[in-house]
């Protein structure tokens, strides 16, 4: 799965392969940022009730 998010340093956005980050908790990945090299911290929205929800009504 490819997290696409935009940095927080730079503001443009990053595509995140699952072996390009490192989970820092549930809502959490750190990646370094191919446009500014920064290692920043992204926070994961969505994630929790709102991926689950459609897959529940299957
Ligand atoms: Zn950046």
């Amino acid at each position: 799965m490819t997290q696409v998010k935009s940095c927080p340093r730079c503001f443009q956005l990053m595509w995140i392969k699952d072996d390009q980050f490192e989970v820092l908790d549930e809502n959490t990945l750190r990646a370094r940022c191919p446009h500014c090299k920064e290692l920043v911290r992204i926070k994961l929205t969505g994630l929790g009730a709102n991926a689950a929800g459609p897959k529940m009504g299957h």
